[in-house]
């Protein structure tokens, strides 16, 4: 998963891009990059590890002009090497022009195959880099024309900003697949428009959130102001669900809804889909995996009466190398990052609340660790449906053989993760919950209106790998 940020008319263009980025860090986190234009010229820095740790005076100086954008990244397709960071920047034969995309096109191994076929170099293997070459191969004259021209040949999921010296320009597919908001930001009696794939930058920069932007539409902004363009056959909308579930900050709204809000109503659902078994309700506590489980933990406590604690702590300093004693320690790897706390635990009937379970690896250590703290009862109650298919539109999902509930059932899981009992939301609660939320902003969308293929297998675009990138799949390579 990905997150991009894009500025067009502040002198501190770049200053801005990294603060912005570094509000979007929570999509990505292994590698950033940042692209400003000045003098008809695209200035370039890329770093592996987190903006903070990358970006500082020096770099930010080398960043002149007044737009820029930026990505943070987090592999999706094409491995974790710097030549895979974005924006992509390169020049051709019509100028110089930089790309930051979140989202995985589904048919970029055809692409690829059939550009190299005709002599493209590829210098990455993420499936950004196609478009930039779609993008140098179209006859169109404006940037926006060759832009529009190269993304009518991919499919999938894109949420993009892309940069030349004269103009920015910002798309979403036209599914919607990924979010994608635009926002104003005014200083010193300037405006510049901004883009970011959460409104959560525009809080960080003091900027003001003016709406999303729409699935397929195309955004150019220049010397001009802000114009709109429509260059795709409209599609029905598809928003992936998985973005309010967990992956996007609760402090974002996505299509008018508050993630928060739609994270405790989901929590408020599953406690109406899941309850506890009858028991003792005095000794019973609703505690979160922080952070992703905190919200649908204050929902299912809210409804079912049961009090909200802190039952487990999490580290904020959790980094890279640890040196392990030479004597194993139980739960090692993740006690680093979460600590069990003994004194809600004890003697009590815990019901557990997370997000989503993937392979269920970190579920079991939790339960384990939870029942040796002194839990009484542990109750796995997770506030999404079973995740059972790999995601080919942005979210690093593991291949579906990792996936624990792509073969087991749910009684199997609760049993593998040592639960006294499990309950996962249904989707019919998972999409009725959104639509509450949104309803309440204003605009309820359509049941059909979203992407939950991970939970349900109902892809709405096919992946299309090319024959030979199958094969070398076959092959292990
Ligand atoms: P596990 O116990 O190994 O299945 O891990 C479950 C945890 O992974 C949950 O706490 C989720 O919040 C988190 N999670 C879900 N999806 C992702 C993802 N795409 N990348 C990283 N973490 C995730």
């Amino acid at each position: 998963m990905c997150g991009v940020f894009g500025i067009f008319g502040d002198p501190e263009a770049a200053n801005i891009a990294y603060l912005g980025l570094h509000a979007l860090q929570h999509r990505g986190q292994e590698s950033a990059g940042i692209v400003s234009a000045e003098g008809g010229r695209l200035h370039v820095h890329r770093v592996m590890g987190l903006v903070q740790a990358g970006f500082g005076p020096k770099e930010l100086a080398t960043l002149p002009g007044d737009r820029a954008i930026g990505h943070v990244r987090y592999s999706t397709a094409g491995g974790s090497h710097l030549r895979n960071a974005q924006p992509f920047a390169v020049d051709y034969a019509r100028g110089s022009i930089a790309v930051a995309h979140n989202g995985n096109l589904t048919n970029h191994e055809l692409l690829r195959e059939r550009l190299e076929a005709k002599g493209s170099i590829f210098q990455s293997s993420s499936d950004t880099e196609t478009i930039v070459h779609l993008i140098a191969a179209s006859t169109q004259r404006a940037a926006p024309d060759r832009v529009a021209d190269a993304l009518r040949e991919v499919e999938g999921a894109y949420s993009l900003l892309l940069l030349t010296s004269d103009e920015m320009v910002a798309v979403r597919d036209p599914m919607g697949i990924r979010p994608l908001c635009l926002g104003r930001l005014t200083r010193d009696g300037r405006t510049a428009h901004v883009v970011a794939s959460e409104a959560t930058a525009f809080s960080l920069i003091g900027a003001e959130l003016v709406r999303d932007v729409e699935p397929g539409e195309m955004i150019v902004v220049d010397e001009g102001g802000l114009r709109s363009l429509r260059p795709f056959a409209p599609q029905p909308r598809r928003l992936c669900l998985f973005e309010h579930v967990y992956f996007a900050r609760p402090d974002s709204t996505i299509e008018g809804a508050s993630v928060y809000d739609v994270r405790r109503a989901l929590g408020r659902r599953l406690a109406d889909e899941h309850p506890l078994p009858v028991g003792d309700a005095s000794d019973s506590v609703v505690i979160p995996v922080p952070d992703s489980g905190v919200p649908h933990a204050i929902g299912f406590s809210g409804r079912s009466g049961l009090p909200f604690e802190m039952g487990l702590i999490r580290s904020h300093y959790v980094g890279r190398t640890f040196i392990e004693p030479q004597q194993a320690i139980r739960h090692f790897g993740v006690r680093l990052k979460l600590a069990p706390n003994r004194a809600v635990l004890e003697g009590k009937r815990v019901v557990v609340i997370d997000d989503s379970i993937v392979r269920g690896t970190t579920s079991r250590k939790i339960v384990r660790m939870i029942r040796e703290a002194g839990a009484r009862e542990v109750h796995v109650r997770i506030a999404s449906p079973p995740t059972a298919w790999p995601c080919y539109y942005g979210i690093d999902t593991p291949t579906r053989a990792e996936l624990i509930a792509s073969s087991h059932t749910v009684a199997e899981i609760g049993r593998y993760l040592g639960a006294d009992t499990i309950g996962y939301l249904t989707l019919d609660g998972l999409v009725d919950s959104v639509r509450e939320v949104e309803g309440r902003a204003g605009a309820p969308g359509a049941p059909d209106r979203y992407c939950h293929a991970c939970f349900s297998g109902q892809y709405p675009v096919a992946f299309a790998p090319s024959p030979r990138a199958r094969h070398l799949r076959l092959l292990g390579s």
